[in-house]
């Protein structure tokens, strides 16, 4: 279909000389990490996400190690095991103990009723992620971290620009973490942010970035070096321009595939429940290899032998990870296993074309024709 690669994602935005006018500036201003850019963009960042305190990092990852340290938490954190490693190990970071609950079937995020089934009198947080930019389901989230008296903290790593409502994903929970790194919806290189309404905890966060230290030299907590360096802050800012547009170039790639395979026998795709929006970070069907005539694992070779770049995001899923499944307490996680042995990621990012994505529907039609020819093969030699 494709004589060479049509990559998975590609990263967002191309700021061009404006972005090389920035970096004289901060050549010039002698000052490299941690300043003005960064201020800059944390008070753009807490103004689009309508949100009083952002904190810019150097990662998602670090970001969520912090704030698991900042709030000097002991204990248990439920968590999805349908989500990046990276997520589970922030917990693993702290020396707490990630407990993992089930997924829900339709939105691919952590199951309010699985949260609950999990909790108990060592839950120390809950932990759940906006998957692929699908909002969690913050109401009921809310709800259960409310009455079991536990911070409740997002990994939003693929959801700067998702909404519930009017409410942007960045002001839930206790805090959240958002990620800049190439793959994600907004780019910084490198990076990561952490939004909060609780002042208190932003200025421990501030601390903790640089080494614990609020600037005494006598550090209030056990820190990283987690700043987000001037360059990286004004890529972000950069990023910022034309962000809604690219998110809903995005949206309308997910339509445009949803039209073309929608009714496709064994195919079934992420909800995304009405009233919200996702910023698209993925875009995944589920192979169902009884109704589709072949397993996820083969549309991926077929895909791929056409040069489409496709990816089992996320496949294994945590718990049956090397560095997870020794130390899994055995509950089972049937959703999960369920999705994650069936999710196939398609090329999804605003530059793509529309005959592109027509090009990639029409490569899993082709596959589907000719895996119901072999399914039938299959079926007669049977007989
Ligand atoms: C990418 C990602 C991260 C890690 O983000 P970094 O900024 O690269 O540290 C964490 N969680 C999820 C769900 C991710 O997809």
């Amino acid at each position: 279909m494709f004589d060479k690669l049509l990559p998975i994602a590609s990263p967002e935005g191309h700021p061009g000389e404006e972005f090389l006018s920035d970096v004289e500036r901060i050549l010039d201003s002698r000052q490299l990490t941690n300043a003005s850019f960064v201020r800059e963009f944390e008070s753009a960042a807490a103004t689009y996400l309508g949100i009083p305190h952002c904190v810019a990092v150097s990662s998602c990852t670090a970001g969520l190690v912090l704030v698991l340290r900042a709030l000097d938490l002991h204990g248990e954190v439920i968590v999805p095991s349908f989500t990046f490693h990276a997520t589970a190990h922030s917990i693993v970071w702290n020396g707490l103990e990630p407990v993992f609950a089930d997924c829900d079937p339709e939105t691919f995020c952590i199951s309010p009723a699985s949260v609950r089934d999990r909790l108990s009198s060592n839950t120390a947080a809950i932990l759940p992620v906006h998957l692929f930019g699908n909002p969690a389901a913050v109401e009921e989230l809310e709800g259960i971290a409310a009455r079991a008296k536990t911070p409740l903290i997002y990994d939003a790593a693929h959801s700067f620009g998702s909404r519930v409502g009017e409410m942007n994903v960045g002001t839930f929970g206790t805090a959240e973490v958002f990620s800049f790194s190439p793959t994600k919806v907004l780019v910084a290189g490198e990076g990561g942010l952490i939004t909060t309404r609780d002042e208190r905890l932003a200025q421990r966060l501030r601390a903790a970035r640089n080494y614990g230290d609020a600037g005494n030299y006598d550090p209030q907590l056990f820190g990283l070096n987690a700043r987000m360096s001037e360059f990286h802050a004004a890529l972000a800012l950069r990023g910022l321009e034309g962000l809604d547009q690219r998110i809903e170039r995005r949206n309308q790639i997910r339509l445009r595939y949803l039209q073309r395979l929608r009714g496709v026998q064994g195919l079934s795709f992420q909800q995304i429940p009405l009233g919200r929006r996702s910023t698209c970070m993925d875009f995944s069907v589920l192979t169902d290899p009884s109704g589709f005539g072949q397993s996820r694992d083969w549309l991926f070779d077929a895909l791929h032998k056409e040069n489409i770049d496709v990816r089992r995001y996320f496949w294994p899923p945590v718990h049956r990870q090397k560095l997870f499944r020794e130390s899994w307490d055995g509950w089972s996680l049937p959703v999960t296993d369920r999705v994650s042995e069936r999710v196939l990621s398609l090329p999804i990012y605003s530059s793509l074309r529309n005959e592109d994505v027509d090009k990639v529907a029409d490569a899993i039609l082709r596959a589907h024709e000719f895996a119901k020819r072999g399914g039938m093969a299959k079926g007669q030699s049977a007989r």
